[in-house]
């Protein structure tokens, strides 16, 4: 009776066969998808939420980075394929902002509407012929071998069930299927700690006009405060007017545990204070918001993300791991399959620290490899996303929507190559993989 476990005999039921398997339904999981579908694979996405867009909309980002560089001090679209298409059709429903310069005027990101974005990602996949599964948690996997995976079993309200497939694309953020298969992978920086996540709101009736002065004078009501003794989370706050100006967007939280390490996005007992703890931020901060700044007097609380905003936990480790040096350096691979020009962008215990490539007097990008997909050990599995091969520096990087979006669509290609040839995901052509994704409208980097 007083075990410390439970054992349980299973009988699960095989709910389909697919060509391909993918799990989660974020930036790089839905561009994977709608890429192995296109080429003709039958393909399934697996998502715990009822909607696409990952973090992109359950952690309220309504912004893409990664997708311009600072191309020797121009400002350019670096991330193209799959990208252009969601932004062609997020502008069609007028919900594509221009993009704006960021971070001190050195980049530019791309504001869009958090519900428009979950049409267009419904319409894109219904379009590429994927199968949706919503409200369907991937929970672990049934092996073949050790060195290639079976099924993926996922829980839901129909209850457990298994997913077969040939190949299968982890977009889970967390590398879950590849620490379930034995891949092996790394957790933050190697001593415990990660990135730290936020709490991000939306914030309506705003005066846009007021406001903007508003934004500019709040980081210097914030430190005037701190001074009196008021206490925040972070320093300073991000504030975004929204497609309509009276809407904006607030980043303003980081979210730590009761002993200072950043709360870890695959620990469910962590994770239930994070959320709790983030609400509690987001209101504390508005209300300080609210009763000091230009704009805001009139301005409410329309939503808080539906989940705590979880930057970086697992990252597989895999045939190649993108580092800083490379985002800094603006590498150059043999095997690339798109390109990154957000910086480093380290969300610490002190705040956020920023390194740029030498823009404008480099190209001000990197280029990706394939091998960063390939998890060690297992044939039948690629890694795209921010669970992808990447140092705990380089991801901070590589971790926003373009670089995923460009992961996503060159694993599903491959994906598809490889069932194609009946290969492994290590064997497939790179010049093949290349010309389809060029075929396809994708950026390599190549010509610069
Ligand atoms: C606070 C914050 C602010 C950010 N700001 C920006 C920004 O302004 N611009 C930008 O471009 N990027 C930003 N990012 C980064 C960016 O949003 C993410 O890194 C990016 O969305 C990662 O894409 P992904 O596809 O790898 O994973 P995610 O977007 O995390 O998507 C993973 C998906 O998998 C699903 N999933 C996970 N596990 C399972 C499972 N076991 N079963 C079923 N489904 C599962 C999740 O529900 C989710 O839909 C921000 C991130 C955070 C946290």
């Amino acid at each position: 009776m007083n075990a410390r476990t439970i054992t349980e005999s299973l009988n699960t039921p095989v709910m389909g066969e697919f060509e391909v398997v993918v799990l989660g339904g974020g930036p790089s999981g839905i561009a994977a998808a709608a890429a192995a579908a296109r080429s003709g694979r039958s393909t399934i996405l697996v998502e715990r939420y009822g909607f696409l867009g990952g973090s992109g909309t359950a952690a309220c980002i309504s912004d893409f980075c990664g997708l311009h560089a600072n191309v020797h001090g121009e400002h350019r679209q670096v991330v193209h394929g799959i990208a252009d298409e969601i932004q062609e059709r997020l502008q069609r429903l007028g919900g594509l902002k221009d993009p704006h310069l960021s971070l001190r005027s050195m980049i530019k990101a791309q504001v869009y509407d958090l519900s428009a974005y979950k049409i267009v990602l419904d319409q894109l996949m219904q379009q590429s012929g994927v199968k949706l599964l919503f409200h369907a948690f991937g929970v672990g996997v049934h092996m073949d071998s050790a060195n290639r995976i079976d099924a993926l079993f996922i829980e839901s309200k129909s209850g457990r069930a298994a997913i077969r497939g040939k190949m299968f694309i982890d977009c889970s953020g967390d590398a879950d299927i590849a620490a379930w298969s034995g891949a092996p992978y790394e957790y933050g920086d190697g001593r415990g700690n990660s990135l730290y996540p936020s709490m991000k709101f939306r914030i309506n009736n705003v005066d846009p006009e007021r406001a903007k002065d508003g934004r500019n004078l709040l980081p210097k009501l914030m430190e005037e405060a701190e001074a009196r003794g008021r206490k925040f989370p972070r320093k300073g706050a991000l504030m975004r007017p929204q497609i309509n100006h009276i809407e904006w967007v607030a980043n303003a939280t980081l979210v730590k545990n009761p002993d200072g390490t950043a709360v870890d996005g695959t620990n469910v007992e962590q994770m239930s204070y994070g959320e709790v703890e983030g609400r509690r931020q987001c209101w504390d901060v508005f209300e300080f918001i609210k009763s000091v700044t230009p704009g805001f007097e009139n301005a409410y609380i329309v939503d808080i993300a539906a989940q705590l905003g979880i930057r970086q936990t697992r990252r597989i480790l895999g045939e190649y791991m993108l580092t800083e040096e490379d985002i800094l350096g603006c590498a150059d691979f043999e095997d690339s399959i798109g390109v990154n020009g957000w910086p480093v962008e380290a969300h610490t215990a002190t705040g956020v620290t920023i390194k740029f490539a030498n823009v404008p007097h480099s190209r001000g990008f990197n280029q990706m490899p394939y091998r960063m997909m390939l998890p060690e050990k297992i044939d039948n599995l690629l890694v795209a996303g921010r669970c992808a091969s990447m140092t705990y520096d380089g991801q901070s990087s590589a971790r926003v929507s373009g670089p995923c979006l460009v992961m996503g669509q060159a694993a599903g290609t491959a994906a598809a190559l490889a069932i194609k040839e009946g290969i492994g995901a290590r064997a497939i052509s790179i010049p093949a993989l290349q010309a389809r994704l060029e075929a396809n409208g994708a950026f390599l980097g190549r010509k610069w």
